[in-house]
């Protein structure tokens, strides 16, 4: 292990060796996907949903509405707010994450690193990006310094040099969690033309292309290839009355 990073802490007395691990700027990531699928994007706050029967037929934003054939409802940790809109239960919850992430005057680490309770992963911004944390606090996006004083605790136990190293930035995200960790992906129960691409939880990054592809395969063709049944929303049954 001192091999591949000197830094590491002297406690650590061994460690496993994994390779071909990757990482994608999500922001990026999401355009990319935009770009080559020829999307237009329209930016809006949506306050619900207009229907006939069990189609809907426009979205509707504070400033203005969208006709729609089909819509997917991708809200993330804000999916429940369309339980409403639907009247199908939507068990999707916020689980917040919090990240400090960190400049080394030393030098870049070559390896994402996790262990001991410290995640680090150098990222293509330069800094190191250390955490991560899981509470569920509802909502609540607010940075904690006790957070950040733990997180730094455990890296202490890592990497001592980066416990202390300066802080660049320090975030809170939510992530989208289902009561079995698993996505919602698929037609909503008793609709024609909805369709949830929601719910997954802590690697909706990394599950981007599968999910988009077999939504996008339900939406056109009705069927997909891809293993997902274990996700359909019916697991969750029932209409709310
Ligand atoms: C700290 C942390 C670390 C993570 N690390 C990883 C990782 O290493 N790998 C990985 O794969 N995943 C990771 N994740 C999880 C990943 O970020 C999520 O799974 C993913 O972002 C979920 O994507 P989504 O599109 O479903 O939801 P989101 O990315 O939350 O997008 C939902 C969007 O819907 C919009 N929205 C909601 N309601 C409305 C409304 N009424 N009107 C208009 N817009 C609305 C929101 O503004 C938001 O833009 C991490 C998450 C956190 C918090």
């Amino acid at each position: 292990v001192l091999k591949l990073e000197p830094r590491i802490a002297p406690g650590i007395l061994g460690g496993l060796y994994d390779y071909g691990n990757t990482a994608a700027d999500s922001h990026k990531l999401t355009n990319a996907y935009s770009t080559a699928s020829g999307a237009t994007i329209r930016e809006g706050n949506v306050t619900g949903l207009e229907s006939t029967g069990g189609k809907v037929d426009r979205v509707m934003l504070a400033d203005g509405e969208i006709s729609c054939g089909q819509v997917v409802m991708a809200m993330g940790p804000w999916s429940r707010k369309a339980e409403a809109w639907l009247g199908v239960y939507i068990p999707v919850d916020p689980l917040k994450g919090e990240i400090l992430r960190l400049e080394l005057d030393s030098g870049p680490i070559n390896y994402d690193i996790s262990g001991g309770g410290a995640s680090i992963y150098p990222k293509l911004d330069g800094l190191n990006w250390c955490g991560t944390t899981e509470d569920w606090k509802g909502f609540d996006r607010s940075l904690s310094e006790e957070i950040a004083k733990e997180i730094r605790r455990r890296l202490d136990r890592v990497f001592p040099e980066l416990a202390n190293a300066k802080l660049a930035k320090h975030t809170a995200c939510l992530r989208p969690v289902t009561p079995d960790w698993l996505p919602v992906l698929g037609q909503a129960p008793g609709w024609e033309n909805v369709y949830f691409a929601t719910g997954a939880g802590k690697k909706g990054i990394l599950l981007s292309p599968g999910i988009g592809k077999s939504v996008a395969d339900l939406m056109t063709t009705g069927e997909t290839t891809l293993s997902i049944k274990g996700y359909s929303p019916e697991r969750f049954a029932t209409q709310i009355d």
